[in-house]
């Protein structure tokens, strides 16, 4: 019998450490140790009801398990073969109890590529993710592919930068591979700062292996051989697992010299981001992984073709790299299947904010906002009615009840006024006040400034002086327009994606939340 035990930061904040020791030590006192062993894995998304727990054979979920119940799981499932009840989950809408975590509603809707490993192997063995086919892709590649069959594959699958741009990464790829010189480098941004985001951070607990791998392949395809995560320390989670995996991966030689005894030579290393929003954008990333301030530059000349300490570097994000081990072994074709025209494959969401099952999810491209908030996230707590839904973070636009039909694909936010940005999604009851929502976004923005262009360090400031008079009741009509044509300035005029983003929750929040904000200047309050 296999029992794993939730290991991300979720259930790991809600001391499934010690839960894990409890079921060891429990289970030895039992002399059960010959067949019931214990597990720690990365997450398995249903964050909400953590610490989870899922026992092999069978499958069983149980959920909010605490030390207090070891000795009652112990006794009766692994000692006596029957099933805690109460520890079971019991869907919402229903009151029915699930006893398998595939007869979940939450899990029932999702598709895993990118989480495929999540919750299932342990992250800190390499062996298990070998076990479960890992760094056959790399194999693959470099004993049967020439660096071009790999780009038009990755070019193929249709996959797009999961990180916010939704730039094509085969095109992405071949740009770095095109451009000219003998050093170049494969940097990872795993610098995820939007609020309400942690997709990056759940991939890189649960899986940290996929993204060396498809670094390691990425550098084999562009010709470089060195690789850098730029991650951010505030994740000691991820950072310890990162360091880890990079150290087996290295004892089995699948990092370092003459990788799979081949001429090809990778390694791979770790940059700690202190935190600040902006270095989440790739020229800001690039400066301060060389240890310079992290601000942004203007573009072109592009990383493809000036990175890192000038070279040629090649940079994606957590989630797109999670892909494309994937993607090799499985084919462009099984991937582009997934999704829709334009946006193929899937897509790792954070579920935050008013909604029942918070937590991770992955879905197709395509699937309807409806799906996410209402089927997978069980719609909204405490009978409340549903009111927005933010997609895209601080760069990102708040979509009303109306556009729940919209299918998330990156057009279709982008038309609706808002983006698929790195994946967070959180969702506003009718008890939120829309004004308020506009408001923290633009002081997130406006604090995470680097103040280096006068629209963004001047603008945005004087968009979030305008909004705190409409709250305090000081505002005047005259303050929309204001508002509205400030916000079409610093789109506009700023550098970086931070300021040319940064007014989308007003504008979005003016366009379907109007009258709240004339509710708060009539009335003044
Ligand atoms: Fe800095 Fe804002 Fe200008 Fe970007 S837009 S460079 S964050 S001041």
């Amino acid at each position: 019998m296999q029992v794993l035990v939730c290991g991300g930061t979720g259930c790991t904040s809600s001391a499934s450490h010690q839960l894990r020791e409890a079921l060891r030590r429990e289970i030895k006192a039992r002399g059960l140790s010959s067949r019931v062993r214990v597990f720690k894995t990365g997450c398995f998304g249903f964050c909400k009801l953590g610490p989870l727990v899922v026992v092999y054979p069978g499958q069983i979920l149980y959920c909010r398990v605490g030390v207090p119940d070891v000795r009652e799981m112990v006794e009766r499932h692994f000692a006596g073969g029957k099933v805690v009840e109460r520890l079971l989950y019991r869907e919402p809408a229903t009151g029915e109890k699930k006893l398998r975590l595939h007869d979940v509603h939450f899990f029932q809707a999702q598709q895993r590529v990118a989480l495929r490993h999540c919750g299932l192997i342990n992250p800190e063995d390499v062996t298990e993710y070998i076990a479960c086919g890992g760094y056959f892709a790399l194999a693959d590649v470099l004993l049967h592919q020439t660096p071009a069959q790999v780009i038009e594959t990755v070019k193929k699958s249709g996959l797009r930068g999961r990180g916010g741009g939704g730039f094509p990464t085969g095109k992405k790829w071949e740009m770095a591979a095109a451009a000219p010189g003998a050093e170049k480098y494969v940097v990872c941004n795993a610098d995820e700062g939007d609020p309400g985001a942690f997709m990056d951070r759940s991939i890189l607990e649960g899986d940290p292996h996929s993204v060396l791998e498809a670094m390691a392949i990425a550098g084999y395809a562009i010709g470089a051989a060195e690789g850098y995560i730029y991650v951010r320390a505030e994740y000691p989670i991820a950072v310890e697992r990162l360091e880890r995996a990079i150290r087996q991966a290295r004892e089995q030689g699948l990092l370092g010299r003459r990788l799979f005894n081949t001429g090809f030579d990778f390694d791979i290393d770790l940059r700690l981001g202190a935190g600040a929003f902006v270095c989440g954008e790739e020229t800001a990333l690039l400066r301060s992984a060389t240890g310079q301030r992290g601000e942004p530059r203007p573009r072109p000349p592009y990383p493809a073709q000036c990175g890192l300490w000038g070279k040629p570097t090649l940079l994606n994000n957590v989630e797109t790299y999670a892909n494309v081990p994937a993607i090799i072994s499985r084919g462009a074709d099984w991937f582009a299947s997934m999704g829709t025209e334009n946006s193929k494959g899937t897509k790792v969401f954070s579920l935050a904010g008013k909604i029942m099952n918070t937590g991770l999810i992955e879905v197709p491209m395509g699937t309807t906002l409806r799906t996410i908030v209402f089927n997978i996230g069980g719609g909204i707590p405490h009978g409340r009615k549903f009111k927005a839904v933010q997609t895209g973070g601080p760069s990102g636009g708040c979509i009303p009840e109306a556009g729940l039909d919209t299918p998330v694909d990156y057009d279709s936010l982008r038309r609706i006024g808002s983006m698929m940005g790195s994946g967070g999604l959180i969702v506003m009851d009718e008890s939120d006040c829309m004004v308020d929502i506009a408001k923290f976004y633009l002081q997130f923005s406006q604090d995470e400034s680097c103040g280096q262009c006068t629209p963004c360090r001047v603008g945005v400031k004087r968009m979030t002086e305008i909004l705190e008079r409409i709250t305090e009741g000081k505002g005047e009509m005259s303050d929309l327009d204001e508002l509205a044509d400030l916000a079409r300035e610093v789109k506009d005029a700023s550098l970086c994606g931070l300021g040319q983003t940064a007014p989308n929750p007003v504008l979005s929040t003016l366009q379907y939340f109007r009258d709240e904000y004339e509710a708060h200047i009539r009335d003044k309050r």
